[in-house]
């Protein structure tokens, strides 16, 4: 018996709860891990929370992401005693996650924890500081380097932008983060950003070309502000484009990538190759600043998660949320 999260759907309605479960419970994998830490991203709050059909089949622990110790394995890579992360393929989706004290997963879905990290290290940055720095690779890759200028981060209070801030100032980055929390201004100063606007200078509906300004940028709002952002971007720039914190749609019209060649880049870190994925932890392992990261994360017990589902989606968490799920 091991405590989770339980996400139930069922005449009574759907519910999550902190729960106790088998370990005959544990979907099929080639793979058993002891889960030492998991976090909390704004997916597990749709979750958790039943906002958005993320979770495919019930019953479903959720938790899009893990760090622990292998206790069984017949996949060739690995063996008890390794420790290892995971993030995405659908795990807390359709496949039981990481919001519980073990997790039997695909080995092909694993990578081994970098020697740099703890385990709690590696889930405070967590799936949104792994898609952070996707973000930066994929911004690095089109060209968008420190001297061409300024480079925008939206939703820059939350896991994904705090982290990217971080990252990006770490590069020589001049960069300017996007929040709707002006009680969260020092905090963005702190992780580098050199000037803080406000959300409401993005979100309402804009023109389809504006002042050029932007070089690159993070965007994890989406809506009117993706299309803002992408009618600010310079001659040649490129957005990385990963979230929907403020909406799925795309009020946009062409005119930023046809009359001045700006890139929209998409970001999906679920089924990322494991290549990029490698690629990914080892410059966090490199370039991440360890003190920044402890300024950005909070710890929780598993036994507290579910009350924060409701909160992370009313945008009222701030960087990363770590889970102890020992506690
Ligand atoms: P967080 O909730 O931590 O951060 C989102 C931030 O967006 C908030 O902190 C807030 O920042 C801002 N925000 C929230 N609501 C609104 C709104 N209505 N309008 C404008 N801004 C808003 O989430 P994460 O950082 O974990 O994830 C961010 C997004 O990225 C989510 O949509 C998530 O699903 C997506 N994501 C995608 C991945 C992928 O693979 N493509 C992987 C990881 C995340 P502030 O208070 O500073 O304004």
């Amino acid at each position: 018996m091991f405590k989770a999260v339980k996400i139930e759907k069922d005449d009574a309605g759907y519910r999550a709860e902190y729960a106790d479960v088998t370990q005959e419970q544990l979907p099929e994998g080639d793979v058993t891990v002891r889960i030492s830490h998991s976090t909390l991203n704004y997916k597990d709050g749709l979750a958790i929370t039943g906002k958005s059909p993320v979770v495919r089949h019930f019953p479903m622990v959720p938790g899009i992401d893990f760090a622990g110790e292998v206790t069984e394995s017949s996949h060739p890579d690995y063996q008890a005693g390794d420790w290892v992360v995971l993030n995405g393929w659908g795990v807390g989706e359709k496949h039981w996650g990481g919001l519980a004290q073990y997790a039997r997963v695909s080995g092909d879905w694993l990578v081994p924890l970098p020697e740099a990290f703890s385990s709690r290290h590696a889930m405070a940055i967590g799936t949104a500081g792994y898609t952070a720095m996707l973000c930066v690779m994929k911004l690095a890759s089109l060209g968008v380097t420190p001297e061409k200028g300024e480079v925008l981060v939206t939703g820059a209070a939350g896991g994904v932008g705090s982290v990217a801030i971080a990252l990006l100032a770490q590069r020589g980055y001049d960069v300017v983060a996007v929040s709707g929390r002006p009680e969260n201004t020092d905090y963005l100063l702190s992780l580098g950003a050199k000037e803080v606007v406000g959300r409401e200078l993005f979100s309402e509906p804009g023109k389809p070309l504006g002042k050029e300004r932007w070089a690159g940028a993070v965007d994890v709002v989406g809506g009117h502000t993706l299309a803002n952002v992408c009618a600010t971007t310079k001659y040649g720039g490129a957005v990385a484009a990963c979230g929907l914190a403020g909406g799925m749609e795309l009020p946009a019209t062409v005119a930023p990538f046809i009359l001045r060649g700006v890139t929209l880049a998409g970001v999906d870190s679920v089924m990322c190759p494991k290549a990029e994925r490698l690629q990914a932890w080892q410059l966090l392992a490199n370039e991440l600043d360890a003190d920044k990261l402890e300024s950005i994360c909070e710890e929780i017990g598993l036994s507290e998660v579910v009350p924060y589902g409701e909160a992370f989606l009313k945008g009222e968490v701030k960087g990363r949320l770590v889970v102890d799920v020992n506690r």
